[in-house]
């Protein structure tokens, strides 16, 4: 029987994760440690609450007298860690919160692992979930691979490259059993309406303006969230001791034109004219540091570990597009409230 602390459980990726390993593997014990921030929620894993295998604890990473206990207590034999705050706008405007969580909490957790496993890492895994972000932009045609030096620019990717060297630096210098991935940008459903593609969906239904910033040219590789949690089973499971995999879709698009199919997609289920949508597009000052080009090379995961995306981007965004009209209710319930006071502070004046 294992026993593993998912963090981040409550959020879109991490909750992805837990329901793939709550119902993959019944003979594991997922416990998932996540504080609810506005991005934490539930609602994202009312399918498998009451399954006898999972255990939602709430919890802060930051708060170290709580981790050290939490780990005393349950004796875990293993670590997915997703728990960050992830969203570049709000990283600019209050960057030690970043630091805190993503750089503090990462060190708190892995303290706490290392304290209870006594350096005995057999059977034990520290798996740490990071971003293609850490390795800065990209010119016309290179792609990051592993090895890519690391280069953030925003405090996101500042505090997530930190954590990824922390946790290396675990794994150096007292032999911790971890492993890390990179991954490019994720859609899929329960995915908190600030990003680009859940955000654009949700405005263009309600037919709001749909920012997107400068003019639109910076190009992201996209992957299908189910896909990202597949990996991350894979690696979990297959990786060897203090390694690193870039995970992506081999799936890159300019923000305009990823905008421009959302909106052809929504024209037709809306019963819109062609072209009606797209009128919503809006364009806004863009970000500071803004990363023109993201891509990832995953060709080391596909050789090694045999992991592939296991469906189109236009099979994934239709998926995802339908999910959303499906899903009403999720959607107002994350969009009242406080979220509404920072979207119209982030988008009303541009
Ligand atoms: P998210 O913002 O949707 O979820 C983050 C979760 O962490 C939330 O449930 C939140 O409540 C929880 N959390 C935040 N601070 C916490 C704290 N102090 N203690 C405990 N829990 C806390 O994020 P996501 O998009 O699901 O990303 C998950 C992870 O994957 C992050 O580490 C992120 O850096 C990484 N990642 C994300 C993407 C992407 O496209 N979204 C791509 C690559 C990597």
């Amino acid at each position: 029987m294992k026993k593993i602390i998912i963090t981040g459980g409550a959020g879109f990726i991490g909750s992805h994760v837990v329901r793939r390993f709550v119902k993959t593997y019944p003979q594991y014990q997922i416990i998932n440690l996540d504080k609810l921030t506005y991005a934490g929620n539930l609602a994202n894993l009312k399918d498998i609450e009451n399954e006898p295998n999972y255990r939602f604890v709430k919890g802060d990473i930051v708060d170290l007298a709580y981790i050290n206990n939490l780990f005393e207590v349950e004796q875990p034999d293993a670590v997915i860690h997703l728990a960050a705050e992830s969203h570049v706008d709000r990283s600019i405007s209050n960057p030690l919160e970043f630091v805190m969580t993503n750089v503090v909490g990462t060190v708190n957790l892995l303290n706490a692992a290392k304290t209870i496993w006594k350096d005995n890492y057999a059977d034990k895994r520290f798996y740490h979930v990071s971003t293609d972000e850490v390795y800065g932009t990209l010119g016309d045609t290179d792609m990051f691979v592993e090895t890519t030096a690391y280069d953030p620019h925003s405090p996101y990717s500042a505090s997530k490259a930190s954590s990824d060297h922390f946790v290396r630096a675990y794994h150096d210098t007292y032999g911790l059993n971890t492993v890390i991935s990179n991954c490019s940008n994720n859609y899929g459903s329960f995915h908190f309406p600030e990003k680009l593609i859940p955000l654009a969906i949700h405005n263009i239904k309600q037919q709001k303006p749909v920012p997107v910033y400068g003019k639109g040219e910076n190009i992201r590789d996209w992957l299908w969230v189910e896909d990202h949690a597949r990996a991350i089973d894979v690696i979990f499971h297959q990786a060897a001791i203090g390694t690193t995999y870039n995970i992506g879709g081999h799936n890159e698009w300019k923000n305009i034109d990823l905008i421009q199919l959302l909106c052809s997609i929504l024209d037709k289920k809306l019963g819109r004219e062609a072209g009606e949508s797209a009128k919503l597009i809006t364009y806004v000052t863009d970000r500071a540091g803004h990363d023109l080009r993201y891509a990832i090379d995953a060709t080391k995961l596909k050789n090694e570990l045999g992991w592939e995306p296991s469906i189109t981007f236009e099979e994934g965004l239709e998926k995802t597009v339908d999910w959303y009209l499906a899903n009403e209710q999720w959607l107002s319930d994350v969009t009242s409230g406080h979220y509404q006071e920072y979207y119209s502070e982030q988008y009303n004046n541009r």
